[in-house]
C-alpha cells in the first residue's frame, strides 16, 4: 500500500489524481489532502478518501472545514498554514507526494517532500522554474525519486533510457517539446489584443486551472516547460526545441544521435501521466480511453510563431541567461496573469510586464532559498507597480 499526500487536491491535477487513486483502493491510500480556499470541495474529498490530515491556508478556512467534517462524522484532522503543508509532505507516514499547488506557493512544501526523500510527482512546474538549481541539488542530496507529471516531460521521461543521467552519455541529441499552440494558434498579436479571460481559458485540448490555461494561451507555459526540461533532464536550452502539434496526441519526443526519434502518444488526459508516475515502474489502468489512430487520422507539426507569442522568446532568453532570470520571469508572469484574469491589463500586456520586469532587475545567483524568495518578491513588486502605471 502506497500512502499519498496531494498538495493542491481540489485543483484540476488534484481531482484527476484522486480519480486514478479511487480506481485502485487496493494499492493507494490517502494520507493528506490540501487546498487553498475550496473548503466544500475539500470536505467532500475528505469524506470519500478519509485522509489522516486535511490542510488549508488559514485559520478561518480551517474552522469552516472542521465544522463541515464534524457534521458528517469524518475523523480527518484539520491543520492550516505553510508549516502544516510541509509537515504532511514530509511525515514518516507518507510514501508519495503529488505536488499540484499552482505557482510559487508550492515551492516550500514541495521542497520539504524532496528533502524528506519522498517519491515526488511534480506537476507544480513553477517550483522548479523559480528555484531549479536548489531544487535539483536537494533531489541529488536526498536521493528522492522525482517523476514529472507535466505531460510533455512525462513523455520525455518515458522515451529516455531507464538509467538516464545525461544527454551526452545517452546519445540524446534533442528534446522535442510538444505544444498544442493554445486557443489562439494562428492569430496575430493585433487579433489577440482584446481577448477576454474566458477566451484565453478555453483551451481546445486540455481542461486545466485558470493560471496554466492563460499560460498556454500566451505560450508562456511552453517557455516555463522549456526551463523545466533543462532542469529535469540536465540539458542546455539549445537542446530543447518547441514543436507545435495541434492534435495534442504526441506528447513530446526524444531525438537520438543515430537518427532514432522516440515519442509517447496518447489521448490528452492528465490521468495518463499521473497513473504512469503513481505506478512507475509498473503500469496501472487510468480510466483514459484507448487512443484510436483511425479516428485521429493525421498528426500535424509546425514551428511556433515567435512574433505573435513573445512570451516563448522571453522565457527562452531567461533560460539562457541563467542566474535568477527564471525566478524573475516566473514571478512577473504570475502577477501579470492574475492582473489579466482580474481584467486590469490586456492579454498582450502580459508579455510586456514580464519583459519589462526582467529588464528592470539586476541578475544574481540564487544560491539559497532566501535569495530565491528575495528575487521573487522584488520581481513581484516591480511588476505590480508597472501594472499600476499601465492601468492609468
Ligand atoms: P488549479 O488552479 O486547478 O489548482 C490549484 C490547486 O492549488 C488547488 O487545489 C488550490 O487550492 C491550490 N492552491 C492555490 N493557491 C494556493 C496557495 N497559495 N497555497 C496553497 N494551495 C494553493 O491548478 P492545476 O491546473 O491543477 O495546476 C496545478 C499545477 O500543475 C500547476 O503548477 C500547473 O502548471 C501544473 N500542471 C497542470 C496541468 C493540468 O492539466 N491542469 C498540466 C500540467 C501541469
Ligand atoms: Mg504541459
Amino acid at each position: 500500500m502506497q500512502t499519498i499526500t496531494i498538495l493542491g487536491a481540489t485543483g484540476s491535477i488534484g481531482v484527476s489524481t484522486l480519480d486514478v487513486i479511487a480506481r485502485h483502493a487496493d494499492k493507494y491510500s490517502v494520507f493528506a489532502l490540501t487546498a487553498h480556499s475550496q473548503i466544500t470541495a475539500l470536505a467532500l474529498q475528505c469524506r470519500q478518501f478519509n485522509p489522516k490530515y486535511a490542510v488549508v491556508s488559514d485559520a478561518a478556512a480551517a474552522a469552516s472545514l472542521q465544522a463541515l467534517l464534524a457534521e458528517s462524522g469524518c475523523a480527518t484532522e484539520v491543520l492550516w498554514g505553510v508549516e502544516a503543508l510541509c509537515q504532511v509532505a514530509s511525515d514518516d507516514g507518507v510514501d508519495t507526494v503529488m505536488a499540484a499547488i499552482v505557482g510559487a506557493a508550492g515551492l516550500v512544501p514541495t521542497l520539504a517532500a524532496v528533502q524528506a526523500g519522498k517519491k515526488v510527482l511534480l506537476a507544480n512546474k513553477e517550483a522548479l522554474v523559480m528555484a531549479g538549481g536548489l531544487f535539483m541539488q536537494a533531489v541529488a542530496e536526498s536521493g528522492c525519486v522525482l517523476l514529472p507529471i507535466d505531460s510533455e516531460h512525462n513523455a520525455i521521461f518515458q522515451c529516455l533510457p531507464t538509467d538516464y543521467s545525461s544527454a551526452v552519455s545517452s546519445g540524446v541529441k534533442k528534446l522535442l517539446l510538444s505544444a498544442s499552440g493554445g486557443p489562439f494558434r494562428g492569430w496575430s498579436l493585433e487579433q489577440m489584443r482584446s481577448v477576454s479571460p474566458e477566451q484565453a481559458c478555453a483551451h481546445p485540448k486540455w481542461s486545466m486551472g485558470r493560471k496554466i490555461s492563460v499560460d498556454s494561451a500566451t505560450l508562456m507555459n511552453k517557455g516555463l516547460e522549456l526551463i523545466e526540461a533543462c532542469w529535469l533532464f540536465a540539458v542546455p536550452a539549445q537542446a530543447v526545441e518547441v514543436v507545435v502539434h495541434p492534435q495534442s496526441i504526441v506528447h513530446s519526443l526524444v531525438q537520438y544521435t543515430d537518427g532514432s526519434v522516440l515519442a509517447e502518444l496518447g489521448n490528452p488526459d492528465m490521468r495518463t501521466p499521473i497513473a504512469q508516475a503513481l505506478a512507475w515502474p509498473q503500469r496501472i489502468e487510468s480510466g483514459v480511453a484507448d487512443l484510436d489512430l483511425f479516428d485521429i487520422a493525421r498528426l500535424d507539426f509546425e514551428q511556433p510563431d515567435m512574433q505573435a507569442f513573445p512570451c516563448l522568446a522571453i522565457a527562452s532568453a531567461a533560460a539562457r541567461a541563467g542566474g535568477d532570470a527564471a525566478t524573475i520571469l516566473n514571478a512577473a508572469n504570475e502577477v501579470a496573469v492574475q492582473a489579466f484574469l482580474d481584467q486590469r491589463i490586456e492579454f498582450t500586456q502580459i508579455a510586456e510586464v514580464v519583459e519589462q520586469t526582467l529588464n528592470g532587475q539586476v541578475l544574481s545567483e540564487p544560491e539559497s532559498l532566501e535569495l530565491v524568495q528575495q528575487s521573487d518578491s522584488a520581481a513581484r513588486l516591480y511588476s505590480s507597480s508597472y501594472i499600476k502605471r499601465l492601468e492609468k
